[in-house]
């Protein structure tokens, strides 16, 4: 069984984010990037699967601009087989990247497509199930432990308030959360092997798939800044403003 593992290029997770100052998005230039974090995670588990036996090779899938390579290369020094950049310098939507990714299974015929959860630039939260629906495959979203099994892969779900086990028909589109595993680091052999694996680039384009963009953004802020903080000296003090300004207390 083959695994592809779509992996977006974000701002790096340390990054202070910078709004434009004509608010029309988020400052990128001379920003680090790196993998969205929950796709490092996907990353690592369709690697733990193949070294399980349940897989014969993992494929890194981005689409984005030529830059993403970078972000294919890290998944390849983490372990995974070979990669293949759909490129495009278009600002791509989560339903583009689906319809995308959907051109990446019909050509390539996974058994399992291992997201992320959610890309942490956007929080979209969208890719994985808008995938499902366009393949008309079985989804498991949140996964927490994934167990392949014969035809089928068992899922057991992170849901309010515990755990959700389900059973799903292969191929399957499963999307990862957090606390499924801990991800390994590129070591630097690793790295220096990652660079001679195979990186296909298609042009997103000669696809022939509508990736115009059908949101429109109309304004981007930053959270508002946070008052400055007072010394107490007593706690009745503290008792007097939680009752009189705060509102906390009668
Ligand atoms: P989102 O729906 O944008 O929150 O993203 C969910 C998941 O879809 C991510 O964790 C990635 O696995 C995948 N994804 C989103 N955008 C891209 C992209 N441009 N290239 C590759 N994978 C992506």
């Amino acid at each position: 069984m083959k695994i592809i593992v779509p992996v977006k290029r974000v701002v790096d997770y340390n990054v202070k984010i910078r709004v434009k100052p004509d608010g029309s998005g988020v400052d990128t230039i001379n920003v680090k990037m790196s993998m969205n974090p929950f796709d490092e995670i996907a990353v690592e588990e369709a690697i733990r699967l193949k070294e399980a036996g349940h897989a014969d090779e993992v494929i890194a899938v981005s689409i984005g601009p030529a830059k993403a390579q970078e972000t294919l290369r890290t998944a390849l020094a983490m372990g995974a087989d070979r990669a293949i950049l759909y490129k495009t310098d278009l600002p791509i939507e989560p339903l583009a990247v689906a319809k995308i990714l959907k051109a990446a299974v019909e050509k390539e015929k996974p058994g399992l497509v291992i997201l992320g959860k959610q890309a942490i630039d956007d929080d979209s939260n969208q890719t994985g199930q808008m995938l499902a629906a366009l393949l008309n495959r079985p989804q498991a979203t949140f996964a927490f432990k994934v167990s392949p099994q014969g035809e089928t892969v068992e899922v057991v779900r992170e849901v309010d308030g515990g755990l959700q086990t389900l059973a799903l028909r292969l191929p399957a589109i499963v999307t990862v959360d957090l606390r499924i595993n801990q991800p390994r680091y590129a070591s630097l052999p690793n790295i220096m092997k990652a660079k001679k694996k195979p990186l296909e680039e298609i042009d997103a384009a000669s696809l022939g798939i509508d990736i115009e963009p059908k949101v429109k953004v109309l304004k981007t802020a930053e959270p508002p800044t946070r008052k400055a903080g007072v010394k107490l000296k007593t706690a009745a003090e503290l008792v007097d403003k939680l009752r009189t300004e705060a509102g906390v207390l009668q």
